[in-house]
């Protein structure tokens, strides 16, 4: 009997006990590839070797040192390497173990900020419904998903929300891209000015919405009058990449397809690959510069912020994305993965929508085409697609309350960055099996 408080109880999940490249192999000898990288996670796969040779070396010299007395080789260049890439702006880089810190971090660095500008009278958070910011409390209160957050809702600090930027489910008819993005983004004009301007500290989005929508990016022109929006009322811009980020849509930082310049950005999946648990938040200079020339301090901090066997690892991820310039291949097989999808499913009474952008792929499940309609939620689909993908020896990412956090099925691919032609024929086959079998289930 486990011991183990599992998040779904009274299930019986296969013993993992290795990974090698796209592959996770169970106690049984099963092997399924790993097309969505556990939750976007695995973009070298898995057993790299000199991620594990820079992990041992690390973990030979030492296990640990207080950031509070020291500071460590592995982070320092980490910080380096991350700001030479980073946004314009950004300056500095704060470690962390995970993506949730990393929010945390950057809401407490946004009132910070103006607490130590002289106006502290801004505290109020604004994101978007659809939206997943992690499962600590202020991140959760952050995240615009209603199921996540309903039975907590007590405990969360007041944040407010506007309509997500979600062409599929929200463009209207004769409504140009453009234009439906500059509508959406409008939106966040009208909650500062009913909030009152200078209340409101920062506007959280992720730019292409992960595990609450499936890999839905906001449409050209959003972001940037967001950002407009942001400069004029003086609000922080904080980007969530934590699991669009590092290279997952083919771009270090998915807001450089949308050229646009957050103050802080959070990262975290794809820093580690999986190796360690890390995250960040990048801060721009403006940030640092007020926490200097202010207290001098930055009033968070955890027992394990820039662990430098963590760092390690995420450095060695970092290098051997660039060695092996990977990002070309997350562009090159993410259109083909993209293509591969389109003909199989590209007429499925079913699927009402593929998108995404790199290794970064969304399906949308409904049940009528036309209409859009979703599937009645008490089937949970995404969960039978699953079950049936593992069955077949795939891993996809399931995905409900696609729509207002409510409603709605989606299906999210997120390969390691690894992956060839034949690995994503394999996916793409795998799926449509699983798929017939959960719809006719269903049916
Ligand atoms: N932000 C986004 C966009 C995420 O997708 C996630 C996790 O899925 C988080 C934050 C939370 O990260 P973690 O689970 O590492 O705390």
């Amino acid at each position: 009997m486990t011991r183990i408080l599992h998040r779904q109880i009274g299930g019986k999940l296969p013993i993992a006990v290795g990974g090698q490249g796209v592959e996770i192999i169970d106690q049984d000898g099963r092997r399924y590839i790993d097309a969505c990288g556990g939750a976007a996670v695995s973009c070298l796969g898995h057993g790299h070797p000199d991620i594990i040779a820079a992990i041992s070396s690390q973990a030979a010299k030492m296990a640990y040192a207080h950031t509070g007395f020291f500071t460590n080789e592995p982070a320092e260049e980490l910080a380096a390497l991350l700001v030479e890439k980073a946004p314009s702006g950004i300056s500095h880089a704060y470690f962390v173990s995970g993506g949730s810190e990393a929010n945390e971090a950057a809401l407490k660095m946004a009132r910070q900020y103006f607490v130590e500008k002289g106006e502290p009278q801004r505290s109020k958070i604004i994101a978007r419904r659809q939206s997943y910011h992690g499962n600590t409390l202020g991140a959760l209160a952050a995240g615009g998903n209603e199921w996540r957050r309903a039975q907590f809702a007590p405990l969360l600090v007041e944040t407010h929300h506007i309509g997500p930027c979600y062409a599929y489910r929200y463009q209207k008819p004769g409504e140009g891209e453009e234009e439906y993005g500059l509508r959406a983004a409008n939106e966040l004009e009208t909650k500062i000015l009913e909030l009152g301007a200078d209340s409101v500290m920062a506007f959280l989005a992720e730019p292409v919405v992960g595990a609450t929508a499936g890999a839905v990016p906001a449409v050209k022109g959003y972001l940037k009058r967001v950002r407009e929006i942001c400069d004029q009322y003086g609000v922080l811009l904080i980007l969530d990449e934590v699991m669009c980020g590092m290279g997952r849509t083919g771009t270090l930082f998915a807001c450089e397809e949308d050229d646009v310049a957050p103050d802080i950005v959070t990262i975290a999946k794809g820093l580690g690959g999986g190796y360690q648990p890390i995250g960040a938040a990048l801060l721009s200079q403006k940030i640092h510069d007020a926490f200097a020339h202010g207290s001098g301090f930055f009033q968070h901090g955890h027992t394990y912020i820039g662990h430098p066997t963590a760092c390690a690892a995420a450095l060695a991820v970092q290098k051997v994305m660039e060695r092996d310039n990977l990002l070309q291949n997350v562009r090159d097989m993410g259109e083909y993965l993209r293509q591969k999808l389109h003909e199989r499913f590209g007429q499925n009474p079913v699927i009402g929508d593929i998108r995404g952008r790199g290794l970064f792929i969304g399906i949308e499940l409904v049940s009528d085409r036309e209409t859009k309609e979703p599937f009645a939620p008490a089937l949970k689909l995404h969960a039978a697609v699953k079950r049936e993908a593992m069955a077949r020896g795939l891993m996809v990412y399931p995905g409900g309350g696609t729509i207002d956090g409510r409603r709605g099925d989606h299906i999210l691919l997120a390969p390691p960055f690894i992956i060839n032609r034949e690995i994503a024929d394999e996916i793409v086959s795998r799926l449509d099996g699983a798929l017939s079998a959960a719809v006719s289930a269903a049916s």
